[in-house]
């Protein structure tokens, strides 16, 4: 088995890109999800005009373009530079942030953590040394709906009450509790201790149990009585408030028509970790959703939850074109991916079915990871 190593961060970043069978496929990270349509815009337009013409939505609430020609994400870093989605060459990779996508947009949190995530973002770019977290090592704020903090995050705030927070380790409740106030300092402390205790860990669950007591006590934070894990749950597609409208992406992956429709919506977008758009304070909610509906995009609320990973052609790993045959499978009551081999990359956290390719055709399993 080949040794991993601290120098072979595969993960793509914008200035870092992943060479694929298809070109060049370049990560932008949103924290929290959030962007405005003119962001989003720089993005579609980059698509269509440097890359494949699609945009990728991730199970990290980022987006991400392929298709690039060799050298093109300096022109694509360019673009995303002016509208604020590249504010920092050294820190690209690790703005890895996700939010509760509806936080303060209705009444089912403690607390908006937007600011949060201002601040989280904020005093990570600033922290010279979190430059060199992996590109995977995740943070969130949950706003205490539950949405976000059960995904597996590494280090995950958890508001238990309008000013108090659980502190969730690498997907489970630590014990550790906090004032809202002080979450962020100990987030960072929290990724501080994680650099000191790796070996050549990328993630914090990876750590050994002995490593992962060191971080949590580094951290000084008071002790409870865990929480037990909560069942991971999937977004709402369709309208959610009197003026948002959450539109799901076919597979995960917008065309260029579905982008550029929700660019043209002019609104505040929120990526969410489940394959679709948050489409936020509308006038008008009935036009916009008749609009992204003739996109393509996906607002019935019961709509079967698929995803799929590239596949072939864009995949040389890929036993077969994984999009193509990708769609529903009757009378399955779990989000659906298909793989177009076992390493099953962006399958959704929580019980799934699995459609793996194995060359001959593909195999279902279902279960939890
Ligand atoms: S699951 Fe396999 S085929 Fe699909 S993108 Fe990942 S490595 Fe490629």
């Amino acid at each position: 088995m080949p040794t991993r190593n601290r120098q072979t961060d595969a993960c793509p970043g914008v200035l870092a890109v992943h060479r694929a069978a298809d070109g060049g496929v370049a990560r932008i990270r949103v924290p929290g999800g959030q962007l405005s349509a003119a962001a989003f815009r720089a993005v579609a337009d980059g698509a269509a005009e440097l890359g494949d013409g699609g945009v990728e939505l991730t199970s990290r609430a980022n987006l991400q373009v392929r298709g690039l020609a060799d050298g093109a994400e300096t022109e694509l870093a360019a673009r995303l530079s002016e509208v604020g989605l590249l504010p920092s060459a050294t820190h690209d990779k690790v703005r890895n942030v996700l939010a509760s996508p509806l936080t303060g947009r209705d009444r089912d949190g403690f607390v908006d953590v937007r600011p949060l995530v201002s601040e989280l973002d904020a005093a990570l770019r600033e922290n010279a040394r979190l430059a060199a977290l992996p590109g995977r090592f995740l943070f969130a704020l949950d706003d205490g709906r539950g949405d976000v903090a059960w995904l597996g995050a590494d280090v995950a705030a958890l508001a238990t009450a309008p000013g108090a927070a659980a502190i969730l380790l690498g997907g489970t409740d630590s014990g550790l509790r906090a004032p809202l106030t002080d979450v962020i300092l100990l987030m960072l402390a929290c990724a501080e201790a994680f650099l000191t205790e790796r070996a050549d860990e990328w993630r914090l669950a990876e750590l050994d149990d002995r490593a992962r007591r060191r971080v949590a006590t580094r951290l000084g934070a008071s002790v409870a009585e865990p929480l037990p894990s909560q069942p991971i749950q999937t977004g709402p597609l369709g309208q959610v408030t009197e003026s948002a409208l959450v539109a799901g992406a076919p597979l995960g992956w917008l065309d260029r028509a579905q982008a550029a429709a929700l660019a043209d919506t002019g609104a505040p977008l929120v990526v969410t970790p489940w394959r679709a758009v948050v489409v936020a304070d509308l006038a008008d909610t009935a036009d916009v959703a008749q609009r992204l509906r003739s996109a393509g995009l996906l607002l019935d609320p019961d709509t079967p939850r698929v995803t799929a990973c590239v596949g072939r052609p864009g995949c040389a790993k890929a036993l077969s074109d994984v999009r193509a045959d990708a769609g529903p499978v009757p009378g399955v009551d779990v989000p659906v991916h298909w793989s177009g081999c076992g390493r099953r990359c962006g399958r959704p956290r929580g019980e799934v079915l699995d459609v793996v390719a194995n060359g001959d055709g593909y195999v279902m399993t279902r279960g939890d990871r």
